[in-house]
């Protein structure tokens, strides 16, 4: 069977790698005679299957010691409840709303507090990063919510300015694609289906002292602190993600962790922004280069005929899962960390004889 190369927003691509070695270990991991998805979670070697991931995420994210992390389901979505009900501590939130998802999460923080637009950029259908300075900000917000990868659009926050707030950010789709100073952070929190795993767990890190402050209000499934008191295991975490999600961690360390894939990712995203940035026949949709994702690349003819037709001739080449999202239309390339270069130098060739064959 051969495998195409995945432009999926999410789930997505995972290294072959690691697949390969979760269908090794299917039938009986580590000599335990059964598979990780059989196995109690308060087993011995489950615990030994969770620790060693957190640690292995801990040593690639350089994480720091009072920060918790913890491995949780109900996908980002729940965090845009999760993160008001447990850090509105006064009632107020400053939220950047630079994509759909960032909105999502400003709408559901309404229901507990008093939620401020700060910078918005619906007026161009996200395609662009609002100008943020200090100011903007206030400082006795409870938090100031960020996306930092604007998936459905293809923009990323880059420089983000100094605030006295404690910041809250959306990693989904970009932790772990390049290094990140978390200590700048109070939460991160990311749905794994991009780069972290199988869909289905959520990873949360925490400063510690940001815990002990939920609503009374807050269902217990939804408390930080019940989750970090009971090393994520309050109830049946999902175990055979977060197992999957430690493959993946081995395989980034092995290959010289978030500093090599970045160079990885940053050498991909070059590779399709220069070839959109030079065609006669396709374009990026976000024109400001500064304001572009590494991992999700957005581009258009401009003829939604033609858009479909280069999804068909993609899919033709193997290369699949690159028709935009709805709200954009065209295309997009998610291309995440287990995306190999060599699916990306394929996908340049087939828009280049696209754009020959479309003159
Ligand atoms: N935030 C971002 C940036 C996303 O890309 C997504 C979608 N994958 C979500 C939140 C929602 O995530 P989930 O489907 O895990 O709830």
């Amino acid at each position: 069977m051969e495998r195409v190369y995945n432009f999926s927003a999410g789930p997505s691509m995972m290294p072959e790698s690691v697949l390969e070695t979760a269908r090794d270990e299917m039938l009986s991991y580590a000599g335990s005679g059964m598979s990780v998805m059989e196995m109690s979670h308060r087993s011995k070697e489950y615990e030994a299957i969770i620790a060693k991931t957190e640690e292995d995420m801990r040593v690639l994210m350089g994480i720091p010691e009072n920060y918790k992390v913890l491995f949780l389901q109900g996908g980002a979505s729940t965090q845009f409840a999760m993160v008001p009900l447990n850090l509105m501590k006064t009632g107020k939130a400053d939220y950047v709303v630079t994509g759909s998802f960032a909105k999502k999460a400003a709408e559901e923080a309404k229901k507990y507090g008093k939620v401020t637009v700060v910078a918005s950029s619906a007026d161009q259908n996200f395609s662009y990063i609002p100008k943020m300075t200090s100011d903007m900000f206030s400082e006795d917000a409870d938090y100031i919510h960020t996306t930092t990868n604007n998936t459905i659009y293809g923009t990323t926050i880059r420089n983000f300015p100094q605030t006295k707030a404690t910041l809250v950010t959306d990693m989904s789709s970009c932790i772990l694609s390049e290094p990140v100073d978390v200590s700048r952070y109070g939460l991160i929190y990311a749905g794994a289906q991009k780069n972290i795993g199988p869909a289905g767990l959520t990873v949360v890190i925490i400063r510690e002292d940001l815990l002990g402050n939920a609503m009374d209000i807050t269902p217990t499934m939804l408390n930080y602190e019940i989750h970090a008191k009971n090393g994520s295991m309050y109830n049946t975490p999902p175990a055979y993600s977060i197992y999957i999600c430690g493959l993946i961690m081995k395989w980034l360390i092995s290959i010289g962790g978030v500093e090599e894939i970045e160079r990885r990712n940053k050498e991909k995203a070059a590779l399709l922004y220069d070839y959109l940035d030079q065609s006669k026949l396709f374009r990026a949709t976000v024109p400001a280069k500064e304001d572009r994702s590494m991992m999700n690349v957005t581009f258009v003819t401009g003829d939604a005929d033609l858009d479909a037709k280069f999804v068909a001739a993609a899919k033709e080449q193997g290369l699949v899962s690159i028709k935009g999202h709805r709200s954009v239309g065209g295309m997009r390339a998610s291309i995440y960390n287990a995306m190999p270069i060599e699916g990306v130098k394929k996908l340049v060739s087939v828009m280049e004889q696209f754009e020959k064959d479309h003159k």
